[in-house]
């Protein structure tokens, strides 16, 4: 049988595959909170994680909003993210250099969200569904916020980073 006949058969496997992101991350997170030494940088990540649950309930209202029942479908994409956030997390090092690096993954995943957040919103509102629309768009407003967040953060840890005594 085939599944995708509608854009409403996309709209749904989509929302069930950010689900499966979201839930990932909250799992995830708070080690990575835990592996940096820069305390504005860890707060940054924690005030995400409390957002990120936040984004699985809304997904939650999402389904709700359509009348489905919450599905969810594992991300691979996030999957590999976090993977390389785990990997990152076992090295040793100097902690600037460490905690640019941490940056760099939550930015990849950052753009991953907001991605796709994007173009279920925008399925959303073609599709009609006003409440959904309004409620993935907080959640893709959230995201980008990280995002410059993550980027004001990344200006001193980098340098802190390129002067690192082992460098080059
Ligand atoms: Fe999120
Ligand atoms: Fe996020």
């Amino acid at each position: 049988m085939s599944k995708f006949n509608s854009l409403n058969d996309l709209f749904i496997d989509e929302i069930a595959d950010l689900l499966s992101a979201e839930k990932q991350l909250v799992k995830a997170l708070p080690k990575v909170a835990e592996a940096t030494t820069d305390r504005q940088l860890s707060a940054g990540i924690m005030a995400h994680l409390e957002q990120t649950k936040g984004h699985v309930e809304r997904l939650n209202q999402v389904f709700e909003s359509i009348g489905e029942k919450p599905q969810s479908k594992t991300c691979e994409a996030m999957k590999g993210l976090i993977e390389e956030a785990d990997e990152l997390i076992g090295e040793s090092g100097d902690p600037a250099v460490l905690d640019a690096g941490i940056i760099a993954c939550a930015q990849r995943v950052e753009h991953y969200e907001i991605a796709a957040y994007g173009c279920v919103r925008t399925y959303a509102s073609l599709l009609g569904y006003t409440e959904a629309e309004q409620l993935l768009q907080q959640t893709l407003d959230e995201e980008a916020e990280t995002d410059r967040k993550l980027t004001d953060l990344s200006g001193q840890i980098n340098a802190g980073a390129l002067s690192a005594v082992g460098s080059r």
